[in-house]
């Protein structure tokens, strides 16, 4: 018998292995113990006991030769070094913002910016919060307001920008609290905490307009910007005989300064910065960055570290680099909406986010449903993913009880040309199993708190 071929064409990477790096699998009784001494909780296994690493797309990057052979470039001058101006010039070029201040990740961009914009008892409205920018904010004295549209709170929704911000929802709150006390409007495209959902253009163009008309400054988390703009070329009409380059800087366009992580988008395993068009600003932010990080021209960073940003910033805007980044986050999404289990819809650019209240309906969401599945598929196959729930929401701080946010879900996140298609069937394999003896599953009791972001150092024992 043979099976019909497909009438598409397929994609492929376009990219071939230069250099591998061992893998293994423990045997279930060891990955039970390594479960068991990292109290369930998968930011404390061990790495060399991972098969499959999909904990984050954070620094997990694989370099390209080019980007190896810059960081053989590194000029470590304390000040001035050249790594730093081919950085500029590189941000300049694609993101088109006038001035950059490095970083050596993204909160230290957020923290930079919320200690000179946040003053006590501000709001601060975003699309969704993400954890370390709405902490920085709060640390500051600011008030995050969530004001995504509703669609981006609910799994099965299909809409194709669930990450828009609600204009009106914006302009409310600017007039319930006035514009004086709110520091900066924060965009984030695409929307990590909803499941990696897009803006489109014409809602970054909106938010634009209500910026000018209260004289308010917008401030983009361009983390992933470039699968942002991935997504407003295939969805976005007009948009679709557009270069991601032109796209993202178009989007930049509408903002006026941004906070990034380079351990995503820009293919390296550390580095951030700060960028703005305002020169009052940029002196501020340069005079901040000495105390936290160090000099402006090296924030935190090695020359070569800064050398293989700039260049993987480049890298990381051509069309068929990002395309197949995407694709391969699809595919594997597919796969599991194919076998009928509950995910995230539509698939976002950077993870798979498994719904985990409809695939343990029976733990309460107080006894961590998302945190017992990241733990049951670490131990049914090696697989690490991470949890995107009650867990990661933390505790209001004026009632000390949970945050109870409406979406409890499993993060399983794509590292950027690091694993192959096989690895995508194999862990797509693994949560079919787990999906098939669901009702059998028990939740967790939280025995560890830490005071701050309690998700990455938390404990747990099983109920
Ligand atoms: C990762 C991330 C950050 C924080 O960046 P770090 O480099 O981890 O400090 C901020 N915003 C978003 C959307 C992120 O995904």
């Amino acid at each position: 018998m043979t099976t019909p071929r497909p009438t598409r064409r397929s994609w492929a990477e376009p990219w071939k292995i230069k250099m591998v790096e061992p893998i293994r699998m423990l045997t279930r009784e060891q990955r039970e113990r390594a479960l068991k001494e990292a109290g369930y909780n998968t930011f404390l296994l061990r790495s060399e006991d991972v098969y499959i690493d999909l904990l984050t797309d954070s620094g997990t990057n694989a370099m390209s030769d080019f980007q190896w052979a810059g960081m053989m470039l590194g000029d470590e001058a304390y000040a001035g070094s050249r790594n730093f101006y081919n950085l500029e010039a590189a941000i300049r070029k694609y993101y088109g913002y006038r001035h950059v201040v490095p970083t050596h990740q993204g909160r230290g961009a957020e923290h930079i910016l919320s200690r000179l914009k946040v003053k006590q008892g501000d709001s601060v409205p975003g699309n969704m919060y993400f954890t370390t920018t709405r902490l920085h904010q709060e640390l500051a004295g600011g008030v995050f307001v969530d004001v995504i549209i509703p669609e981006g709170h609910i799994p099965e929704n299909e809409h194709p920008f669930k990450g828009n911000m609600n204009i009106e929802a914006l302009e409310d709150l600017i007039k319930k609290v006035g514009r004086d006390r709110i520091p900066y409007i924060c965009l984030t495209a695409p929307v990590n905490m909803a499941g990696g959902q897009p803006v489109s253009m014409e809602n970054a163009r909106a938010v634009r307009q209500i910026a000018d008309k209260y004289e308010l400054i917008v401030i983009f988390d361009a983390t992933r910007a470039v699968e942002n703009a991935y997504f407003i070329q295939q969805r976005e009409a007009g948009y679709e005989s557009k270069s991601i380059a032109e796209i993202l800087k178009e989007f930049c366009s509408l903002t006026d300064g941004c906070t990034m992580s380079a351990k995503k988008d820009s293919l390296v395993n550390i580095g951030g910065w700060l960028a703005m068009n305002d020169e009052a600003f940029f002196e501020e932010a340069r005079n901040m960055v000495v105390i936290y990080e160090g000099l402006h021209t090296y924030g935190g960073l090695a020359g070569r570290d800064m050398e293989a940003m700039a260049r993987g910033i480049a890298e990381s805007v051509q069309d068929d680099s990002i395309r197949a980044r995407v694709k391969q986050v699809e595919y594997f999404g597919h796969k599991l909406i194919d076998w009928g289990i509950p995910v995230v819809h539509p698939i976002g650019g950077h993870a798979v986010f498994l719904d985990a209240k409809k695939f343990y309906p029976q733990i309460k969401q107080d006894q961590f449903p998302a945190q017992t599945l990241a733990a049951d598929l670490y131990a049914d196959s090696g697989v690490r993913s991470m949890e995107r729930g009650i867990v990661s929401a933390g505790r209001n701080k004026a009632t000390g009880d949970h945050y109870y946010p409406k979406l409890e879900l499993v993060r399983l996140t794509i590292p950027r040309r690091v694993y192959t298609q096989a690895h995508m069937d194999v862990t797509a394999e693994s949560v079919a199993e787990l999906y098939d003896h669901r009702e059998k599953a028990r939740g967790l009791k939280m025995i560890y708190e830490p005071k701050y972001l309690r998700f990455f150092q938390a404990r747990f024992e099983r109920l």
